[in-house]
């Protein structure tokens, strides 16, 4: 068996360990006599494995009491529906846009009423963040809406924006667990966990009680709404089972590294090798303001399209894998999730030393 190091964006790296366990429990999972794969979801073993993958999560996160945690299906753009179908009963909403899939968040909730663009940093190929400290929000709008990561051009929100005390909703795929968050300063926080959590198939949604009501939009499916799930405890119909089960499973491995503030510690030591070499590389380049910087997804130019794809080729054939950066930036990306270890950066960046000296 050989395992490259994966710089994916999504679906990306997980931990080994956490495959290890996966691999030894396959066929028969703790005495149960079969796989998590092939058991029924309303059994004691899988209600154990659902519920203690919740209280691990509200443990990391330190969720409070009055939110749900619902662990869902259709990928973090569902939400882009759900979100306005549930939310918006003023029909109105401010939306952030910092990049592609805020972008299609806004795109998708004009179908459902009035989507304000309060601020974008399309201007700018979304290469930074914008000032989103006194920005001109609706006053009914019904919530205002960011991608707190952006996975493909590599910013995140250092600090939330002032919502001016409206519902602060945020797409956080591709830095959920990375750091540690202030829940109570959130409506909704969910992602996709393909990112950084396990595999996809899974979206999770943190959202807060009051918002949960029948009250949604004319027209919304039963499956739809987020009160279905909460009422449910996410077993109303058959639930990802075996997504979750792998969730449950890296909640653990990050519980036991320490809880996010050692996650962010280690994240932070990561990405500080790549870009302190980014900043003194003559030849590569970060591609976004430096204060807007993600943990996660890193991008990465040279400047000549030829010399990126020659980067690109030899990187993957010395075992560095999925570095081609998305088509609208260009150049490289590497994505440095919870599961990639400092030592896959370390010799990433020997990697690209060695390029620039040959190159
Ligand atoms: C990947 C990604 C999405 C889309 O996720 P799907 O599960 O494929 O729908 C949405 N938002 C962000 C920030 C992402 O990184």
């Amino acid at each position: 068996m050989s395992r490259v190091y994966n710089f994916s964006a999504g679906p990306a790296v997980l931990p080994e360990e956490v495959l290890q366990q996966a691999a030894d429990e396959m066929l028969d999972y703790q005495g149960s006599g079969m796989s998590v794969m092939e058991m029924s979801h309303r059994s004691k073993v899988y209600d154990s494995i659902i519920k203690t993958a919740e209280a691990d999560l509200r443990e990391l996160m330190n969720i409070p009491d009055n939110y749900k945690v619902l662990f869902l299906q259709g990928g973090a753009s569902q939400q882009f529906a759900m979100i306005p179908m549930n939310l918006m009963k003023h029909k109105k909403a401010a939306y952030i846009v910092t990049g592609q899939w805020a972008k299609k968040a806004f795109q998708e909730a004009q179908i459902y009423g009035e989507a304000v663009k309060v601020a974008s940093s399309e201007n700018e190929t979304f290469s930074y963040i914008p000032d989103c400290s006194d920005l001109d929000i609706p006053e009914d709008a019904d919530y205002v809406y960011i991608c707190e990561n952006n996975t493909i051009y590599g910013t995140k929100f250092q600090t939330l924006p002032n919502t001016k005390g409206h519902t602060l909703v945020a797409d956080v795929s591709s830095c959920f667990l990375s750091e540690p968050v202030d829940v109570s300063k959130y409506g909704i926080i969910y992602g996709g966990v393909q990112k950084n959590i396990g595999p996809a198939g899974v979206v999770i949604v943190i959202i807060r009680e009051d918002l949960i009501t029948d009250d949604t939009l004319p027209g919304t499916p039963t499956m739809l709404k987020y009160k279905t799930h909460a009422d449910a405890e996410s077993l109303y119909n058959t639930p990802p089972a075996y997504g979750i089960y792998i969730c449950g499973k890296v909640f653990q491995w990050l519980k036991k590294m320490g809880g996010l503030e050692a996650v962010k510690q280690r994240n932070e030591e990561k990405a500080k090798i790549l870009y302190d070499f980014l900043d003194e590389s003559k030849m590569f380049r970060g591609t976004v303001r430096k204060q807007d910087r993600s943990l996660m997804n890193v991008p990465f130019v040279t400047g000549d399209k030829e010399l990126d794809a020659k980067f690109v080729k030899e990187a993957e054939a010395a075992g560095f894998v999925n570095l081609k950066g998305h088509r609208t930036v260009g150049g490289m990306r590497a994505s440095i999730y919870n599961a990639m270890p400092k030592e896959g950066v370390e010799k990433l960046v020997a990697f690209m030393k060695k390029f620039e000296e040959e190159n």
